[in-house]
Formats: structure tokens, C-alpha cells, sequence
């Protein structure tokens, strides 16, 4: 019995790990990894193994990093029985669809250029036929349903509080007589969202891989969210502007559109429209509401008192790029919820091009602004930002809501490791300062032994 990390071990991004019992190989997560494009294409496209022979995969959920690798394993002849939750299948069923479409039009951009070089084509990483393919592989479970993956292997999904569908998978694994529970915490959420429930502690787990995104950082309360974003939507529609919120269409989208419908239904928001202007947040949203059972408590009381979750009274979602030009055309207070969440691409780009330099109006940062983006640019207090190739002055407010994040903090990972006390704990889905010192953190508690896996190394379940 062996797993070996081949992916987001020192980094938070394309996470893929490989079991290995009585000969079969069971990989748990097929992440696409993000970064320069000749590196992210060469370790996406060149697998350390053969997809052919890899019985199973076990998914977490259905962000990218993820989940987005796996349309290279069914284009390089996997076959076997995608495992995931009910509403991860639901959601990567939007998710790959998209990143299949991403891949697509990034090849023909890029064949622009090396057909007018004379250069061969380069072919998409994958294709919406692949993703097709894929998604024909998924089998959906309930919370607490055990996949069982053959001989001595089974994996049972827990929630883990961190998007919707969301789940640890602890693995019971045994091999000659000998017995070994393999946990995996990743991506392990937080408690007290009011959208998602709280992640489930693992009971008896020997070996337990854990993230350690923000292992050496504190978030704000997260109940806070709701009021950080109330304050600025009252003072921007009362001053007559307009709030920008760039937004992941998956999570953080459906997020803020609960904390507007509660202040609207508890009478502390204004009377002004609020558009979610991605087709892909509406398409999301529709998954959210038929897999509302997976939803937080809080949330389905706030649904039964006024109707509609996701569609609730003064959300409009619009479809096409001509609703979306009006909202940038009128000047009309509204608040406008758009991808990209880094303000990178999309509909979010037109909006702020148009009123960034409106001293009237404030773009709201709910998520990671990642280095290098328009949207790091703005958290870092730019006053001249180019959007589009253009030059912009930006007069607009912008404020940063330290309390969305879908991902446990320092103390909340400790207090994971505390509560389950596993044999030992491997770190990963880390980058190397917040790794290390969540490892210090464990090592001075006495927490059992603390490993640091290396990208692929392999550990033996003794
Ligand atoms: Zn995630």
C-alpha cells in the first residue's frame, strides 16, 4: 500500500494523488496546474503514468485545480469510474465543459500566430469531446456513501465545508492482512458559513494528508462577510454609484447573492438591482438550487422565507453580451457581480473599463488576488491601471472583504489535526512559507509526526 504525490504538494495548484493497493492504482483528484504556459502544458499533458492503467478516481470537488486535468486522462485512454459526490458530478459538468471550451479557443489564438509563422498546429490540451467522454465516467454518491474501488479499497465522502459537494474522502485500504485508513483534508473549508455545513471530522485515520493553503495566516470571522458586504453596498448605492464585485462564477458568486438576499429580506440593503452578469454563475446557480439538501441549514431557512435562494426578489441574471452592455451604458445605481474573480477576463473587464474612473462607484475584492493580476493591482492601492490595452485613472473606491474565503486558516487546520490526531500528517496544496509554518505549528503541539512530501515521492502505508 503506497501513495505517491504527483501534484499541489508545494503549490495550491494541480492536485493529483496516486494510491497504489494489491496492485491497483487509485488516483484521488486529476488538478489542472496553472502557471506559464510551456510548464503548465508540458506537466498537464505529460502524465508520470499510464492513464490506461489506472482503475479509479476518486474527486473532491469540482474546482479546476482540481478537477480540471481530467479530460488528459480520459484523451490518454482512462477509463475507469470517476467517484464524486452528487453535486460535484452536477458541477463539473458546467466546469469541464468550460475548461474544454477555454482550451479550445487558447489553441486557436495561439495558431493565429503560428500559422502566420509557418509553424505546425498546436492541438488543445483537450477537447470538448474528451470532457464529453469524462463526464460519461461519473458516478455520484451521497455524504457518507462508501465508493468501493475493489479489492481492499473503499472510500467513503464526508463533508468538508468548503463549496458545494465538497468532500474529504477517508480511504480504508488493506493489503496482506494489513489495515491502513488513508484521509485526505483537502480543499478543508471553514466552519460557520452560512451556505455551506461545516466539515466533518475523520474518526481513526492513520495517515492524513492535509492543505495547507493558509497555514500561517488568521481570516477574519467569516460572519462578518454578510456585514462587510452590507456597509459597502449601503454607502456606494447611497452616494448613487455602482458596486463592482468581480467574482468566481462557482462559490463566491452564489455567496454573495445569499448575503444580498438575506440584507434585502432583513430590510438592510436599498432598492436597487443587482446583476450577476456570467452565464456560467446562472448556470451554477440552477445547480445550487436542485442540490439545495447539500445547502447549510441557515441558508434553506432564509429559502423558505423568501422563495428563491440563488434568484431571490432584485437579482437579475442576464444572458447575453447585450443585457450586459445596458448595465455598462446606464448610470443607474447597481450592483454588479462579474467574473473574473481576479479581474483578469470577462465581463467584469467591460464594467470596470466603464466605470472605474467614476469616483462614485467601488469594486468589492471577495477573493485570492493572485500576483500579477488586474485585480492584486487594484488591492494594492493602483491609481493607473490598463484595461484592454487602454489607460484608466482609477477614482473609484476599491475595498478588500477579508472575510470570504472558502478555505480553513491557520487555526482552523491545527484544530483539525487536533480533534482527528492522526499517526502522522502529510502537508501539501501549500505553498512553501505557509507549509512550513503550519508544519512548526503541528511539530510543537506534538500533533504525531509531520511530513513534507516532495512532488513525486512516495510514502508507504505502514
Ligand atoms: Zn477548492
Amino acid at each position: 500500500m503506497r501513495l505517491t504525490f504527483f501534484g499541489g504538494t508545494d503549490t495550491v495548484t494541480g492536485s493529483m494523488h496516486l494510491v497504489e493497493v494489491n496492485g491497483r492504482r487509485i488516483l484521488r483528484d486529476a488538478g489542472l496546474y496553472q502557471g506559464r504556459r510551456a510548464e503548465a502544458r508540458r506537466i498537464n499533458s505529460e502524465l508520470p503514468f499510464d492513464p490506461a492503467g489506472v482503475e479509479r478516481l476518486v474527486l473532491s470537488h469540482a474546482h479546476i485545480d482540481h478537477c480540471g486535468n481530467i479530460p488528459t486522462l480520459a484523451r490518454q485512454g482512462f477509463r475507469g469510474e470517476i467517484s464524486a459526490t452528487t453535486a460535484t458530478a452536477a458541477l463539473c459538468d458546467i466546469m469541464l465543459h468550460d475548461a474544454a471550451r477555454i482550451q479550445e479557443q487558447d489553441a486557436a489564438y495561439l495558431n493565429q500566430k503560428t500559422n502566420r509563422a509557418g509553424l505546425p498546429p498546436i492541438e488543445p490540451l483537450y477537447v470538448t469531446a474528451d470532457a464529453e467522454r469524462a463526464l460519461s465516467l461519473f458516478r455520484g454518491y451521497p455524504y457518507g456513501a462508501a465508493a468501493e474501488l475493489g479489492p481492499g479499497a473503499r472510500a467513503t465522502f464526508i463533508e468538508a465545508g468548503h463549496i458545494l459537494g465538497a468532500a474529504l474522502t477517508v480511504f480504508d485500504l488493506e493489503e496482506g492482512g494489513r489495515r491502513h485508513r488513508l484521509g485526505f483534508a483537502f480543499d478543508l473549508g471553514r466552519r460557520n458559513s452560512p451556505l455551506i455545513r461545516d466539515p466533518e471530522y475523520m474518526r481513526d485515520v492513520d495517515t492524513l494528508v492535509l492543505e495547507s493553503t493558509y497555514g500561517d495566516r488568521a481570516h477574519e470571522e467569516i460572519t462578518r462577510a454578510g456585514e462587510q458586504l452590507g456597509e459597502i453596498a449601503r454607502r456606494v448605492l447611497g452616494r448613487g454609484g455602482k458596486l463592482f464585485i468581480p467574482s468566481f462564477a462557482l462559490e463566491r458568486a452564489q455567496e454573495v447573492i445569499y448575503h444580498f438576499a438575506r440584507l434585502r429580506a432583513d430590510g438592510r440593503l436599498p432598492d436597487a438591482p443587482i446583476y450577476v452578469d456570467s452565464p456560467m454563475a446562472s448556470a451554477i446557480a440552477r445547480v445550487f438550487e436542485k442540490n439545495r439538501h447539500y445547502l447549510d441549514d441557515e441558508s434553506r431557512e432564509l429559502r423558505e422565507r423568501i422563495g428563491c435562494l440563488m434568484r431571490p426578489p432584485g437579482v437579475r441574471y442576464t444572458a447575453s453580451v447585450e443585457e450586459s452592455k445596458a448595465i455598462t451604458a446606464s448610470s443607474a445605481p447597481c450592483i454588479v457581480i462579474a467574473a473574473s474573480g481576479m479581474c483578469e477576463y470577462g465581463r467584469i473587464l467591460h464594467h470596470l473599463k466603464h466605470g472605474i474612473e467614476n469616483g462614485r462607484n467601488a469594486i468589492a475584492l471577495v477573493g485570492y488576488q493572485a500576483a500579477h493580476t488586474l485585480g492584486r493591482r487594484l488591492a494594492e492601492g493602483a491609481r493607473r491601471v490598463r484595461i484592454f490595452g487602454d489607460e484608466f485613472e482609477r477614482r473609484a473606491e476599491v475595498v478588500k472583504l477579508d472575510a470570504f474565503s472558502a478555505h480553513a486558516d491557520r487555526n482552523d487546520l491545527i484544530a483539525y489535526v487536533e480533534r482527528v490526531r492522526p499517526r502522522r500528517t502529510c502537508l501539501v496544496h501549500g505553498e512553501a512559507e505557509p507549509r512550513a509554518a503550519l508544519a512548526e505549528a503541528l511539530r510543537e503541539r506534538q500533533l504525531g509526526d509531520v511530513i513534507l512530501p516532495e512532488h513525486g515521492e512516495t510514502l508507504e502505508l505502514t
